[in-house]
């Protein structure tokens, strides 16, 4: 299976900034064929940054969409909007679902618009540290993956990618801690498992499940040799230029 690197630059950069970065990462990278890069810039960048990007080296996410097609949603920008723009989108990123209150049948709705519009969605789950304290880890995986995966046709479910994010591992996140890697393969193996008992053993090993949270260049190689996982999602470790390579560089070491 292919290795996704995927950098999530969040509410960073300005346009022209967006652009001089990705001209250094593509003057730097060579072209992986084994590892996905992605970059996902802000939703204003990514029409300037499709027209300067080498697909072979790096390809583009959004970092969220609006469900509807079109009509009248003030603000919103729609997936069918992104077709052809980007291949990937996050969706119940844990900033939209706990900042701007996004609940499970709005990530169902995202997702589903996103396949329908032929971008790979990134699904991210991921448990709060209280739910953690309190021994509900198993629950709301269960829950944020069946939930976000519940208006997806089974013939459209090997279109997706699940990124495991535990909230209190994320750098912006209060007190962040890092996660150990017998904690991410603990929950990986769930995630497998909740898709092998819903959607069956098959998809269940063809799905990438990506790990997010805290990764740098000290715990990368780390976290991609867990059992089960297939890429990692990088918040400010993807902003820094030496960081982000030094991590691809790293995927294309450790999984090849
Ligand atoms: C994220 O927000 O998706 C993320 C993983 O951030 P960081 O790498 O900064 O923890």
């Amino acid at each position: 299976m292919k290795t996704y690197i995927v950098g999530n630059w969040k509410l960073n950069f300005t346009v022209g900034e967006a652009s001089i970065y990705l001209h250094k990462i593509l003057k730097t990278l060579p072209n992986y064929r084994d590892v996905d890069v992605v970059v996902a810039p802000s939703l204003i960048a990514l029409q300037p940054l499709s027209l300067q990007i080498d697909r072979h080296k790096v390809k583009l996410a959004a970092q969220n969409a609006f469900y509807r097609d079109y009509g009248a949603f003030t603000g919103e920008v729609s997936f069918s909007q992104l077709r052809g723009l980007v291949d990937y989108a996050i969706i119940g990123h844990s900033e939209r679902r706990y900042i701007l209150r996004e609940d499970d049948k709005m990530v169902a709705k995202k997702v589903a618009a996103a396949i329908r519009n032929r971008i790979t969605p990134i699904l991210c789950i991921g448990e709060t540290e209280s739910e953690r304290a309190f021994g509900e880890t198993a629950d709301v995986i269960r829950d944020q993956l069946i939930g976000g995966l519940s208006e997806v046709a089974d013939d459209d479910l090997d279109n997706v990618i699940i990124a495991y994010e535990p909230v209190w591992a994320i750098s912006s996140s209060k007190s962040a801690k890092i996660a150990t890697p017998d904690e991410v393969a603990e929950v990986v193996k769930l995630i497998r498992k909740v898709i092998a008992d819903t959607y069956g053993k098959d998809l269940a090993e063809k799905v990438p499940v990506l790990f997010g949270g805290s990764v740098n260049t000290s715990n990368a190689g780390a976290y991609l040799t867990v059992p089960g996982v297939n890429g990692l999602l990088i918040g400010g470790a993807s902003l820094i230029l030496s960081e982000f390579v030094d991590i691809i560089e790293t995927a294309k070491r450790v999984r090849s």
